[in-house]
């Protein structure tokens, strides 16, 4: 039988990335090239000047980038901006688009994109590396000669996507905070990892995703149905009325477990025969501190701060900070928070933070922050005014070795006596932690033990450092397997350290939400977990049922297992306490 829309139906698999079941008519995002609609015009002169206020506004906004570039990174990453303004002037460009307005009476937004998409193909099929490269200055810059002339933001689905599925290449994660305002009902992507920033963001909130659908953009078509499986990474185009139904008892069965799990979720973190472990929240805006209350979290153990730079797309000022951190720690009420000091760079860039060959491994977190005392010390301040009000905690982001921690708890104790001279004195001391991410890091874990007052272990990171795949590339997502026993015995390692030293180690990446990995990290004797809220009540539930003695067999079973034999080993374990087999 066919699809309500006569289409056939289409299956195709990506990766899980945020539980749950939706359906709805597509909403295709085309970031960076809107849909436009070709329409004869009556007045072609009319449109030419119009495409003449749009460069000029065009050249306005780059000129206004290139020189906040300038003041707060330096002139040569300002000079990009050159570039692109240089594709403003280009006459044959421009010429081209006037001559096609005359010629075809069509609107000047239609022509304006087939010009620049003819453009865009030559230089990408250049030998010339250097020239290959300027196709993307152009689809950026005639981007925003798009955005002026429909007066859009083509980046926001907006209030059309109410109750869609957002079909798109790629998403930012601030796209996907935008997704989430928008009402949409899920959202499927081509590119992206189960670890990629927009995935965790869809997570914490609540939305079902797919990720890493390959061959997407090509199948999916404008008035399209789907069906997004955000528990096994399957969707289906234009479902039949039978695939529909199949479906009713998959979401009847999510929901089912769901209210079970629900149900003792305000039960203590203790194991069956009473061992104690706590379960925190992940969260990046003090909105969410609603779920994570809700779900019974026992403190933030992740506080992702470069979510109010992406939200705002800007440096904040130390004030914004603290009324955002203040906030936090109100609603927390004696919980203790960990704020991570911010952690931009990799997938999540700020418009003006230049472009690079590989940003995972470039000017990304503490990097960023120790070469950057005008943002780093404001955002330390607003966290030691904030710790006045409550517990509170600091942990610096992609620590590589023991130099690096140094200077930043350097900068920390300098800021906290400069404060402390002001008369600002935090509620409790302040421990900082570093975030064991990168191999480098696990390596020297012993010495950076001896130096933190806490661990907290970044896996998303880890794990893709580790293996060298990175976390949002859907050609390579199958290669990024957490059960690698480089991965699993990398681990034992920084836990081992940090066990020796006497310090506390946590897991604040996706695999301390995992139901499947929360068992093994509990057996190998890490009493801290946080994650996203919404993940809480299943993997409490998981651990709940589980006592002490069977964890650590687990533990030992896995670690001498390759990863085949670990991931049944896990899937096993959790199934028998979630009742699904
Ligand atoms: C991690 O890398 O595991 C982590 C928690 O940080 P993020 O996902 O923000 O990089
Ligand atoms: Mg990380």
């Amino acid at each position: 039988m066919k699809a309500e829309n006569n289409r056939p139906e289409q299956r195709l698999q990506g990766t899980a990335a945020a539980p749950g079941v939706a359906r709805g008519p597509v909403y295709l995002l085309m970031k960076g090239m809107a849909i436009v609609a070709c329409q004869k015009v009556s007045d072609p002169e009319a449109e030419i000047r119009r495409l003449e206020s749009a460069l000029g506004a065009t050249r306005r906004e780059i000129s206004k980038l290139r020189d906040d570039v300038a003041l707060k990174l330096n002139e040569s990453e300002a000079s990009i901006f050159d570039a692109h303004l240089l594709v403003l002037e280009d006459v044959a460009l421009i010429d081209d688009v006037t001559r096609e307005v005359k010629q075809t009476g069509f609107n000047v937004e239609f022509c304006f994109q087939e010009v620049a998409q003819r453009y865009i193909e030559i230089f990408e099929k250049m030998d010339d590396d250097f020239l290959r490269e300027r196709a993307a200055d152009i689809r950026d810059v005639t981007g925003r000669v798009l955005e002026q002339l429909l007066g859009t933001q083509p980046e926001r689905a907006g209030e059309a996507a109410k109750l869609h599925v957002v079909v798109a290449r790629d998403l930012t994660p601030s796209d996907t905070a935008g997704l989430h305002d928008d009402g949409v009902s899920a959202f499927v992507t081509e590119e992206g990892g189960r670890t990629s920033h927009s995935a965790i963001m869809a997570r914490s909130l609540d939305i079902p995703a797919v990720v890493g659908v390959k061959g997407l953009m090509e199948a999916v078509q404008e008035g399209d149905v789907i069906l997004v499986d955000g528990e096994s990474g399957l969707i289906v185009l234009n479902p039949t009325p039978e695939t529909i139904d199949g479906y009713r008892g998959k979401e009847q069965a999510i929901r089912n477990r769901r209210d079970r799990v629900l149900r003792e979720v305000a039960l203590p973190d203790l194991t069956s025969d009473g061992t104690a472990f706590m379960l925190l929240a992940n969260i990046g805006d003090p909105a969410e501190m609603e779920d994570a209350l809700g779900y019974c979290a026992r403190g933030v153990g992740l506080y992702r701060t470069e979510n109010l730079y992406l939200r705002l797309d800007s440096w904040p000022s130390e004030e914004v900070q603290y009324l955002e951190y203040a906030e936090v720690v109100q609603q927390a009420k004696g919980l203790p928070v960990t704020f991570r000091t911010l952690d931009l760079g990799g997938d999540k860039r700020l418009g003006d933070l230049a472009d690079e060959a590989n940003p995972f491994m470039g000017y990304r977190a503490v990097r960023l922050c120790l070469e950057r005392p005008d943002v780093f010390r404001p955002q330390l301040r607003a966290i030691i005014r904030a710790a006045v009000l409550g517990p509170v905690q600091v942990m610096f982001p992609m620590i590589s070795g023991v130099e690096e921690l140094r200077r930043a708890k350097e900068i920390f104790r300098d800021v906290e006596a400069e404060l402390a001279r002001e008369g600002v004195w935090p509620a409790s001391p302040i421990r900082l932690g570093a975030m064991i991410e990168i191999p480098s890091a696990a390596a020297v874990a012993a010495e950076l033990a001896a130096e933190s007052d806490f661990f907290s272990v970044g896996t998303n990171d880890l794990v893709q450092y580790l293996l060298a795949v990175d976390r949002g590339n859907q050609r390579v997502a199958s290669l990024y397997d957490p059960c690698h026993p480089a991965v699993v015995r990398t681990l034992i390692a920084i836990f081992g350290a940090a066990q020796d030293r006497g310090i506390p180690v946590a897991v604040c990446g996706e695999l301390g939400g995992d139901p499947l990995w929360a068992p093994l990290l509990v057996g190998l004797g890490v009493h801290e977990l946080s994650m996203t809220p919404a993940a809480l009540p299943e993997v409490r539930f998981v651990l709940r049922h589980s006592d002490a003695t069977e964890l650590r067999e687990l533990a030992a079973k896995v670690t001498c297992a390759d990863a085949a034999k670990t991931r049944t080993l896990l899937q096993d374990f959790a199934a028998a306490k979630l009742k699904l087999r």
